[in-house]
């Protein structure tokens, strides 16, 4: 039998990808619960997620190595204070054998639709062999959804013309690691993370010259960047410490500003106005050039082909305001309906929602912060789903639900919040269609989200199953 299935040859658990948040939520499942009977579907050849996909020069964490760990986990031996992308992707694959997730992960698998039976209380999961194109079919009765938000390179519908360009030209997050960018005359479109990383790297060979086209400014935050010496090392291994500010994400300067001042390096505001064949043409003149990497953002388009071109036009409706996957509940609709009928994405606490029983999100809607560790949120989250997994494969219920009540008074208390924010003032990715509601941002503090989280509101949750806990539930669940 194989170790994700029961003893009944069930799977109980199916989670979707296998980046930080999948691989946490599978650990979890092994160290909280004991629970071999799962299994991780993710669509790449690879573990990792955004750290298997990012693999540009500098790619590293943009806060301090030492928040984004797994608190199970702690690394006392990171080698710098902002640590490296093959660093953070050998940590994940070492978690991943240490906890023996191989034996429970199935890699080039996408999860194509996820619908709940109401009568046999448990999800139906479709899947295809990215490679094979086979469809396979799963059943668990807990899902939980960890397809992260921002994975799909995207490039704006005005850059377009890039198309044209004979040079080579690519996304930060897909690098191409065959080019070698000696002796070029290279275009940075963005100035956001992934630039103000890059940019400094490859602006250190003086021959190649290197102009960074910059549409809106940044706030820059100057950090302590750089190795750990040995001494410290041995403080994180053997002494226990304690491990204790806009519109848009702040940037770690990890040496781009020290960089402008090479003169190898443009900063370039004049706009592009379109790419040709040979390169570049702003709004005020035009420019040869050997390559573009396009240092713009990732979004998390609707059941969209990772695979195909990134440079297909995208209107906003495309990005992440849309569902990545079609879920269907116990009412029928799809989560992408729900979303639509509430004006935009929206659930309870960034995790649950009404009519998708058992169905569980990890960095769910209102649940980012744009400067805290992902990692924190995405364990604090799973921590409480694990309090829904253990009744359920215990099975003294066969499923919960958050009410409709308790997720709307929850959502119309955070937009009154978030409504007072600074976010509400800016056109950005944080809202509802760059412009509506704020769908990405968590209104208040980490140690308030975690407050939250500690433990469910059960009287928040209908409960489904075992007669002892209908009735217990019952008790505590409001009438309307
Ligand atoms: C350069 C860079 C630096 C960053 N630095 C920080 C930082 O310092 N601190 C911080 O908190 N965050 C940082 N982030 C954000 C980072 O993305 C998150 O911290 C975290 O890695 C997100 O993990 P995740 O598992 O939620 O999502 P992802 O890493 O996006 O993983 C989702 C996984 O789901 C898979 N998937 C999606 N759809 C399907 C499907 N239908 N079927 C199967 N599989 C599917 C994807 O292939 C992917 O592997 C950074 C991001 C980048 C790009």
């Amino acid at each position: 039998m194989p170790p994700s299935q029961s003893k009944n040859g069930n799977t109980q658990v199916v989670i979707i990808g296998a980046g930080v948040g999948g691989l946490s939520a599978g650990i979890a499942l092994k160290r909280q619960l004991g629970l071999h009977a799962f299994k991780i579907l993710e669509q790449a050849e690879d573990i990792g997620g955004t750290w298997h996909d990012n693999t540009y020069p500098g790619c590293a964490s943009d806060i301090d190595t030492h928040w984004y760990s797994l608190s199970t986990d702690l690394n006392p031996h990171w080698a710098s204070t902002h640590v490296s992308q093959p660093e953070l992707k050998e940590y994940w694959k070492q978690l991943a054998s240490k906890y023996s997730l191989y034996d429970q992960l199935v890699l080039n698998r996408q999860v194509t639709s996820v619908d709940w039976d109401n009568q046999q209380q448990l999800y139906k999961i479709t899947s295809q062999d990215s490679k094979s194109k086979k469809i396979f079919n799963d059943a668990a009765q807990i899902v939980i959804c960890a397809t992260g938000i921002l994975y799909v390179p995207f490039v704006p519908p005005e850059l377009e013309s890039i198309k044209k360009f004979r040079g080579s030209a690519f996304h930060s997050a897909r690098w191409d690691n065959t080019i070698d960018l000696h002796n070029k005359r290279v275009a940075v479109v963005g100035n956001g993370c992934s630039a103000t990383q890059l940019v400094p790297i490859i602006a250190k060979d003086p021959t190649t010259q290197v102009v960074n086209f910059c549409r809106t400014p940044h706030w820059y935050l100057r950090s302590r960047w750089g190795a750990f010496p040995e001494s410290v090392k041995w403080v994180f291994a053997h002494v226990p410490l304690a491990m204790p500010f806009g519109c848009r994400r702040f940037v770690i300067d990890s040496g781009y500003l020290s960089a402008l001042h090479q003169s190898n390096l443009d900063l370039n505001y004049d706009g592009i106005a379109e790419f040709t064949e040979g390169g570049i043409i702003s709004k005020k003149g035009k420019g040869e050039l050997n390559a573009v990497v396009e240092c713009t953002e990732c979004v998390a388009p609707q059941a969209r082909n990772p695979a195909l071109s990134p440079y297909r036009p995208l209107t906003l409706a495309d990005t992440q305001d849309k569902f990545p996957l079609k879920v269907r509940g116990s009412e029928g609709i799809t989560v992408q309906e729900y979303y639509d009928r509430k004006g935009g994405p929206e659930a309870y606490l960034g995790v649950t929602l009404p009519g998708f029983p058992n169905f569980f999100m990890i960095a769910g809607p209102n649940s980012a912060t744009g400067h805290a560790s992902v990692i924190f949120t995405e364990e604090v989250q799973i921590n409480y789903i694990m309090q829904f997994v253990k009744p359920i494969v215990k099975q003294l219920a066969s499923s919960f639900e958050i009410t409709t009540r308790a997720n709307d008074e929850f959502n119309s208390a955070i937009q009154k919040k978030l409504s007072k924010s600074i976010w509400s003032n800016c056109l950005s990715w944080y809202r509802f269609g760059h412009t509506g509601k704020i769908i990405t941002q968590w209104p208040g503090t980490m140690t308030e989200y975690w407050w939250n989280m500690r433990t469910p509101i059960w009287s928040h949750y209908k409960a489904f199953g075992h007669d002892e806990i209908r009735m217990w539930s019952q008790a505590f669940t409001p009438t309307s």
